[in-house]
């Protein structure tokens, strides 16, 4: 794929699902992959088969709530390849509650990680991006970005914002520097291993998870939204598995 080879991409959330899947999709295109996440044996794992299967990968231990160590991690795919020009800003998660459980804690968690880690993620990409005055953000959200129903709402809450920051930076950057939105529907991951309440994750597993996307089909609309021309700038993509209709 054009426009992919060669190029610097730093994933949060690659040691598992969606950022997995986007790690080694863009690395046998040919791009070289810095995966961040926490669990450093997962990341270890994943990057050893990238480079079986041929791919450039190095991989650092992140938690995205901790500014510090997001700076440390840009800097680190700069250190190791002399550049930057993607940040895939993926790692989220989604303890799905009703308002009225006051799960309070999980609802912090999750702004921390899906909203401020996501502002991390900029707060460490754009200083390299403006000095080259060149650059891409993808940011992951989620369809529900713009759907909201019962026990999603600080989850979708965490999303609406990210698209509106996705936005806002959009419209702020420099015409050379790229802002996408991907808002996956229903894919294959760990996710729903976050959701508390043992009966609500089997009620959201039996209701939202049967018909899922592999992560590879998210991957694919990121490489679709990289391998555009410097001056296209792919603003949101939404996938679905065709069998979600309600949400
Ligand atoms: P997974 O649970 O498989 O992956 C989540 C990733 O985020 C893991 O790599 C995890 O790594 C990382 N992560 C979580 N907390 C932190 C943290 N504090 N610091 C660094 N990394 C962190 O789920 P998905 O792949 O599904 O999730 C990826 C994104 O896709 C999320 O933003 C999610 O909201 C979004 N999404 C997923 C959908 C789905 O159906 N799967 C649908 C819509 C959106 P580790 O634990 O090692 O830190």
């Amino acid at each position: 794929m054009e426009n992919i080879k060669g190029k610097v991409v730093a994933i949060t959330g690659a040691s598992s699902g969606i950022g997995e899947g986007i790690a080694r999709h863009l690395a046998n295109l040919g791009a070289k992959v810095v995966l961040g996440a926490r669990r450093e044996e997962k990341l270890k794992q994943i990057s050893d088969e990238i480079i079986i299967a041929g791919g450039e990968v190095e991989y650092f231990k992140i938690d995205v709530t901790v500014p510090k160590e997001v700076k440390a991690f840009t800097d680190f795919a700069v250190s190791k390849f002399g550049q930057l020009d993607v940040i895939v800003n993926n790692a989220g998660l989604m303890p799905l509650s009703m308002i009225n459980s006051y799960k309070i804690d999980e609802w912090h968690h999750m702004i921390d990680v899906n909203i401020k880690g996501v502002l991390h993620g900029i707060a460490a990409a754009l200083p390299i991006f403006e000095s080259k005055d060149s650059g891409q953000f993808i940011n992951i959200t989620s369809v529900g970005d713009r759907w909201v129903g019962p026990t999603s709402t600080v989850y979708s809450a965490t999303k609406f914002a990210v698209r509106a920051i996705s936005d806002g930076l959009r419209q702020e950057v420099s015409r050379n520097i790229r802002v996408t939105l991907v808002a996956p529907g229903a894919t294959e991951s760990e996710l729903p291993n976050t959701i508390s309440d043992p009966e609500l994750k089997e009620m959201a597993i039996d209701l939202f998870r049967k018909d899922l996307l592999p992560a590879s089909a998210i991957a694919k609309a990121v490489a679709f939204a990289i391998a555009q021309p410097s001056d296209v700038d792919v603003n949101e993509i939404v996938v679905r598995p065709t069998a979600q209709k309600n949400l």
